[in-house]
């Protein structure tokens, strides 16, 4: 049976650069990037995608609702909606 996999989105003009997400996870599958969002923050990326087990302690504990994980077919990281600043 293969590994499960998942996707892990990162909403980044919602992003406030607080860093809950990257301590809480298990498997360091994120990290601040070097980009700037709407409001002039690093918003998280999903760098390791392929590490993620699906726990979902980043979307549950994101005050500000900008990680979502749903479980796929191949491992996938995404970042959407980052205007420039
Ligand atoms: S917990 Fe949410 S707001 Fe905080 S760094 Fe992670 S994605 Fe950004
Ligand atoms: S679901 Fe769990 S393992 Fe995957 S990115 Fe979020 S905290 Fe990390």
């Amino acid at each position: 049976m293969p590994a499960r996999r998942f996707i892990v989105t990162v909403v980044a003009d919602r992003c406030k650069e607080c860093g809950i997400c990257i301590a809480l996870c298990p498997k360091n599958v994120l990290e601040k990037g070097n980009k700037l969002n709407w409001k002039g923050f690093h918003y998280t990326v999903p760098a390791r995608p392929e590490q993620c087990i699906g726990c979902r302690l980043c979307e549950y504990n994101c005050p500000d609702f900008a990680i979502f994980v749903v479980e796929a077919e191949a491992a996938k990281g995404e970042t959407v909606w980052a205007r420039q600043a």
